[in-house]
């Protein structure tokens, strides 16, 4: 297991739609791993494979890290099946640090998925669970919570993330 560090803004790996998970092997239990260690180290609540370098569709979420008998949610080949409702609400990323703006997201998301037991399972989320959901689930389509901010905003910060492109 080990910390890999955040891939950070300017990464193309941040940009690339990631390969569904075929086979729950040990690569991917190492993989998870690797995320669940940068994910805590980082103080998240969520994180994409991407993240860690690794452009593969695995997602992992913990609303609550300080409490230790929530588990977290590992969650492969995730798809949105059904979304009510939206809500306006600031979000940042921990591979665009120091950037926060507002992000409409549907209030209410039902996710299928895999877990690491290769079952079928659905996720309901609401508020800031629905919230990380549709962010990671951005992740591992190339998207990044500023692709959602107004033309205005995205200008503004313009300087901002070129400096995390170069590495300042
Ligand atoms: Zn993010």
């Amino acid at each position: 297991m080990a910390n890999l560090g955040i891939t950070k803004y300017g990464n193309p790996v941040l940009r690339k739609v990631a390969e569904p998970v075929t086979e729950i092997n040990d690569e991917i239990k190492k993989i998870v791993n690797d995320m669940l260690d940068t994910l805590y180290a980082s103080e998240g609540v969520g994180i994409a494979a991407p993240q860690i370098g690794v452009s593969k569709r695995i997602i992992i979420i913990d609303t609550n890290p300080t409490e230790a008998s929530v588990k977290p949610l590992v969650i492969i080949n995730p798809e949105i099946v059904e979304v009510s409702g939206e809500i306006k609400e600031q979000e940042g990323c921990l591979s665009i640090p120091d950037v926060r703006g507002e992000v409409k997201r549907y209030e209410r998301v039902v996710v299928e998925r895999l877990d690491l037991d290769g079952n079928k399972i659905r996720v309901e989320g609401t508020d800031l669970l629905a919230r990380a959901l549709q962010h990671e689930i951005d992740h591992i389509n190339g998207k990044l919570f500023i692709d959602h901010l107004s033309k205005l905003k995205q200008q503004l910060l313009k300087n901002q993330l070129r400096k995390i492109e170069q590495g300042q």
